[in-house]
């Protein structure tokens, strides 16, 4: 694709960054295909090949971004099917990061959207005041249909999504030991949300790594990934909380990696060199926090597990996450642990096609996130699993939500099966399971 920046504006970074991705854009439009808000409505503006066009004009003429730009934008999932789809390796991420800051820089919302999205970047990357939010959504909790039937879709997704039980507190810094002779040490990122909506999914990432002779430890001072306010535009927040997680693993001695349990922070950490690339006293440290960065799938994937419980060909629907599959391009790992340990894996079709999670999307946009959730559940449900497994609590919040299949996080179900204990969501929900040790 021809561009037309000055050179006055290619001295920007950012800039020729952006030129860089629009020119080996070549309006091929193959990407359309697997985009989820195409597919869904058939609007070309709310394609990639759209919103490219959307946000090259925009960049070109340094303009502020317009209504237009932002309702196609704000639309997209950030999925990036479009990125493992597209032919000539267009760089969607990078491009669409950059169109959501100049948004959040130069447009300006509507108050209430306003208000809406400041309370979500105050809340979640926060795990002590989000679980505040959890416990006062409780009670309010069986009041979801009437929110919706009131028109109030936002706040009735919010109750959706709130679990019913109450949250956990966060896991305080601290080291849990090998079992045996220690072979490995990692840090793990304990995350945000992850950590108070659903506890069992880093305690089964914990007793896994340590039974298997890897020290886990969760660094003093690392928090959010950033990710949840990268993709609100929020750039100096999600900058600053890169850089505190990049100081807090960088003062840890002999890492063999940074164990990442939620995949949309993954491919967040996993950006972070790119991200910090022009900043002097972060660009190299925060390239290395990069190359560390594992997916909890992919790091176990280099440990010699064995199965250590009958798990008795429990078939398990596989929801690929985008930020695995597309964002990471961790495909085959988790499912190959899974099959190695003995569960009958079964994947998804339209498996390239988001569930509609995607960080805050899914109170952002109700529809779009309820529609994708509908056909990605008609999907599952279709398979007759006995179990759904997922590599992102977003994704298992955002499925669990419209299913009473229970949904775990793979590492649960590979820690159960090299001899740790049954998730709770399988003993609760399926009580034939419960003769499973
Ligand atoms: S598939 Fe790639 S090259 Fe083709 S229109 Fe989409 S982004 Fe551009
Ligand atoms: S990131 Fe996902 S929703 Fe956004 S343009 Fe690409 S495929 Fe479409």
């Amino acid at each position: 694709m021809q561009t037309n920046f000055t050179l006055a504006q290619l001295a920007d970074p950012n800039i020729a960054e952006a030129d860089k991705i629009l020119r080996a854009c070549v309006h091929c439009g193959f990407c359309t295909a697997t985009c989820p808000t195409y597919v869904l409505d058939g609007n070309e503006l709310d394609s990639p090949r759209g919103r490219i066009y959307l946000i090259k004009d925009m960049l070109e003429h340094d303009r502020p971004a317009s209504a237009d730009v932002a309702l196609h934008v704000d639309r997209c999932l950030s999925c990036l099917a479009c990125m493992t789809t597209c032919p000539s390796g267009v760089h969607y991420m990078h491009l669409v990061d950059q169109a959501r800051d100049r948004i959040e820089r130069t447009y300006r919302r509507p108050a209430l959207e306003r208000l809406l999205r400041a309370t979500l970047a105050w809340l979640m990357p926060y795990p002590q005041r989000f679980r505040l939010a959890l416990l006062a959504a409780l009670p309010a909790k069986p009041f979801a249909p009437l929110a919706e039937a009131l028109g109030l879709e936002r706040l009735a997704a919010m109750l959706r999504l709130a679990p019913w039980r109450a949250p956990s507190r966060p896991l305080a810094s601290q080291i849990f030991p090998a079992v045996g002779e220690r072979k490995g040490r990692v840090a793990l990122l304990a995350g945000c949300v992850n950590d108070v909506l659903s506890p069992e999914i880093n305690a089964a990432a914990i007793a896994v790594l340590t039974r298997n002779g890897v020290e886990v430890v969760v660094a003093d001072g690392a928090g959010c990934c950033g990710s949840l306010v990268h993709h609100m535009g929020r750039e100096h927040e999600a900058l600053a909380q890169a850089r505190a997680n990049i100081d807090a693993w960088t003062a840890l001695e002999d890492l063999d990696a940074i164990v990442i349990t939620t995949s949309g922070c993954g491919t967040t950490v996993k950006d972070y060199g790119f991200m910090l690339r022009t900043d002097p006293a972060y660009a190299d440290k925060a390239s290395r926090v990069s190359a560390l960065a594992k997916d909890i799938a992919e790091y176990l994937a280099t440990l010699p597990l064995k199965p250590a419980q009958d798990v008795a060909g429990l078939v398990v629907a596989y929801h690929s996450a985008c930020s695995l599959q597309h964002g990471q391009r961790v495909i085959r790992q988790p499912k190959e642990l899974l099959a190695k340990l003995g569960f009958t894996v079964k994947d998804v079709p339209e498996g390239h096609l988001c569930c509609g999670s995607a960080g805050t999307y899914n109170i952002l946009q109700p529809d779009y996130a309820r529609r994708l959730r509908a056909r990605k559940v008609g999907t599952i449900e279709r398979l007759r699993p006995d179990v759904i497994a997922a590599g992102n609590i977003g994704c298992i919040t955002q499925i669990s939500a419209g299913t009473e299949l229970p949904a775990v996080h793979t590492v649960e179900l590979i820690d159960w099966a090299t001899g740790g204990s049954c998730p709770p969501r399988l003993q609760e929900l399926r009580p034939r399971l419960a003769a499973h040790p």
